[in-house]
């Protein structure tokens, strides 16, 4: 066993009699499906409310036992973050921000009256979880080991109240590129008629809820023929919010970026904050602010918009190329990626897989 850093709680690793064989692995390595393959173990800490969290351990990966009243299956009281661990060329394996998850996941408990997880666990468990699969981190381009820290009320009660048990589990299921094909520009459908967040709800947060109330807009999308939704705020209906699960940028023809400011709706996502950091550091007007859809479409007429964008862990940086709802149908610009959006793209990828200095501190090795 490995010591870990000093601001990571020690984890005790219990290892599994059954681990997948070389071969196994290696298979499940070469063409892994988003989310279908996990490694060998998982993190978890468990949490009571007379006993705070207790139990640092890593174990074998397998089914969790539920009590059919278990809080979480009733009442939705659950958080989770995602992340990758990246493998660069010389063999190492590192995190991007990690501790702006952990801070992420800590606001997310806050507002789902969940207990707070200190950093030292979040990062704990994933360095101790890395480092017992790191045989589980691919190697081939584009490719890493995403990281899916949750915690669910785990009390058995059906009394509507704040759990007073709760279970935090990490897995890591190894990715391939997301593009397999290549980048390629997606088309959006801005949703009219659902909203995935509203004032005062938990769209901030990474609860599950939001992603239950994001899949029947996002079969409308799909019904339209358009590969993601977007969300419009739920007071006006008339600015943009988010994806189901990415932030949004737009790029105008003066060269200024522009991305929806922070309403207490909208997740605020690491790859977003990332962007905003980049482009300053460029040099590039860049703004946080309200964006309607009358500007957005109005400057896809006249092309003043050139680039649209989503950003998030899973695809990093993916062109908008059509945005399309019930009373309009628009390409940007000639529908092809822009030229900004893949810079970006390339020189956030270039500092995750090291190929690039990471100047801002952003890397930490696991
Ligand atoms: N918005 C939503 C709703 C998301 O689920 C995600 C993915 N976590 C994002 C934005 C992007 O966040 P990040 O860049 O931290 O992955």
């Amino acid at each position: 066993t490995t010591l870990p850093s000093d601001d990571a709680a020690t984890f005790d690793v219990r290892l599994t009699d059954t681990p997948r064989s070389d071969a196994e692995r290696e298979a499940a390595l070469a063409a892994p499906r988003f989310g279908t393959v996990f490694t060998d173990h998982m993190a978890r800490v468990t949490w009571t409310a007379e006993g705070g969290w207790t139990d640092r351990r890593v174990e074998r990966y397998g089914p969790l036992q539920l009590d059919p009243a278990t809080a979480v299956l009733h009442y939705a009281q659950e958080i989770f973050e995602g992340m990758k661990a990246y493998r660069h060329a010389d063999g190492s394996v590192w995190t991007f921000r990690p501790e702006a998850n952990a801070a992420r996941f800590a606001a997310s408990a806050r507002r789902l009256a969940l207990p707070e997880l200190a950093e030292a666990d979040f990062l704990g468990a994933i360095e101790a979880l890395v480092r017992t699969d790191e045989a589980w981190v691919p190697s081939a381009p584009d490719t890493s080991l995403y990281l899916r820290p949750f915690m669910y009320a785990s009390e058995t009660f059906l009394g509507v109240r704040p759990s007073a048990e709760a279970e935090f589990i990490t897995i890591a299921s190894p990715v391939g590129p997301y593009f397999a094909q290549g980048v390629h520009p997606v088309s959006i459908w801005v949703s009219r008629d659902f909203n995935r967040a509203g004032p005062g709800g938990t769209g901030a947060a990474k609860c599950g809820g939001n992603y239950a109330a994001s899949l029947l807009p996002q079969q409308e999308a799909f019904a339209r023929g358009c590969e993601q939704v977007a969300f419009l705020d739920a007071a006006t209906g008339t600015t943009l919010e988010e994806l189901g699960g990415m932030n949004i940028f737009v790029v105008h023809a003066d060269g200024s970026v522009s991305t929806p400011v922070l309403t207490g709706s909208i997740l605020e996502g690491i790859t977003r904050s990332s962007i905003l950091q980049l482009l300053a550091d460029r040099g590039v007007a860049v703004t946080e602010q309200a964006i309607t859809l009358g500007e957005l479409r109005a400057g896809l007429e006249d092309g003043t918009v050139r680039e649209v964008f989503a950003c998030g862990t899973a695809a990093v940086i993916t062109p908008i190329g059509r945005l399309a709802s019930d009373d309009f149908d628009l390409t940007v610009a000639d529908g092809t990626a822009g030229e900004l959006t893949m810079s970006v793209r390339d020189e956030l990828t270039d500092i995750q897989y090291g190929r690039r200095p990471d100047t801002h501190g952003w890397l930490r090795r696991l």
